[in-house]
């Protein structure tokens, strides 16, 4: 049971989801009821180009507790969460899409376990609505992460959770300037649990995320919490050059017919790909190295209503 003066928040990114807020505004007022205290609902605008911004102002014209962040330009996902969680005022935060793929009546089960003593309750995606290849993906992507990362990141838990304000607090000042929350939260420890769920279609609308912006969140995941990729650079260095050495010494000792011309273009090849692969792996942290160097916001807020 929560407490009475007990108060959650809901932090929302939105980019072009108009016909989703009311619906979702209404599910998540309906959920808030068998709360002590009605949700304080985050919306951040992340550079919406629909009407998205019109809806939420209109919503929290009626009701105080809709804040509305309206970022200067499309930050994306992300930064977009990142945004919000600075203004959490509650007891804990609920992090949540826009268009219904989690359900508000998940909070409930969600904030139950955080009563029972867990920092961080995460919603773990039993089943998905996406079709064949993109689940294929999807799964690959969180076991090879959990394989290859330096720490324990569960499987098929996406951004949907709720975490306590202690870990808003630190997950706020975590200045990476290519966040990728899911990981973050596992990072910052304390006790964790997952909420099973079935992941629902979207309400209406399109996905915002095309097979380049996932492929980049994936590279953010996978780069941020792993050197294996930079060792596999290495690994892969050392094998080619074994093999070359190895058939040197043959061709010395055995004294092997020198191969003809289209062996050498294989050879050459591979290890032109080999080498062009770990130069590519070394330019994509350099990449990042340079993003943080640079310094600048994550996002920039343009306006605030009701804060
Ligand atoms: N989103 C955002 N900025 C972006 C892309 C997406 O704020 O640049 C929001 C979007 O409005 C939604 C959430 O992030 O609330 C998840 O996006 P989406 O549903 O498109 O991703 P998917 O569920 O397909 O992975
Ligand atoms: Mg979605």
């Amino acid at each position: 049971m929560l407490e009475k003066g007990v108060r959650i928040s809901v932090v929302i990114p939105v980019y072009n989801e108009s016909g989703n807020i009311e619906e979702l505004y209404g599910r998540l007022k309906k959920a808030g009821q068998s709360f002590p205290n009605p949700f304080e609902t985050i919306f951040i605008n992340d550079g919406s180009v629909d009407d998205s911004l019109g809806v939420m102002n209109k919503l929290a014209s009626s009701d105080r507790n809709v804040k509305v962040i309206d970022l200067s330009r499309n930050f994306g996902h992300q930064a977009a969460i990142k945004a919000g969680l600075g203004f959490v005022s509650g007891d804990a935060a609920i992090i949540m899409d826009a268009d219904l793929q989690d359900p508000p009546e998940l909070i409930k089960e969600l904030a139950e376990k955080w009563s029972n003593g867990h920092q961080v309750v995460y919603a773990v995606r039993k089943t998905r609505k996406e079709g064949a290849l993109l689940r294929f993906l999807y799964f690959s992507f969180y076991r090879l992460l959990k394989i290859i990362s330096k720490i324990e990141i569960p499987l098929d838990a996406g951004d949907f959770c709720l975490i306590d304000r202690k870990i808003v607090d630190i997950l706020v000042t975590m200045p990476e300037k290519d966040p990728f929350l899911r990981g973050l939260r596992s990072w910052v420890g304390y006790s964790q649990v997952g909420v099973e769920y079935d992941r629902k279609e979207r309400h209406s609308g399109k996905s915002k995320y095309n097979f380049f912006r996932l492929f980049k969140l994936a590279l953010d995941g996978i780069l941020s919490f792993s050197n294996i990729p930079l060792r596999l650079a290495a690994f892969l260095g050392f094998a080619v050059s074994g093999i070359s050495i190895v058939q040197i010494i043959m061709l010395l000792i055995k004294r092997l017919p020198v191969p003809g011309t289209t062996a050498i273009a294989i050879i050459v090849l591979f290890i032109g790909g080999v080498q062009l692969i770990s130069i590519g792996i070394i330019g994509e942290y350099l990449g990042r190295i340079y993003e943080e160097s640079k310094n600048r916001p994550l996002f920039i807020i343009k306006n605030k209503t009701n804060l």
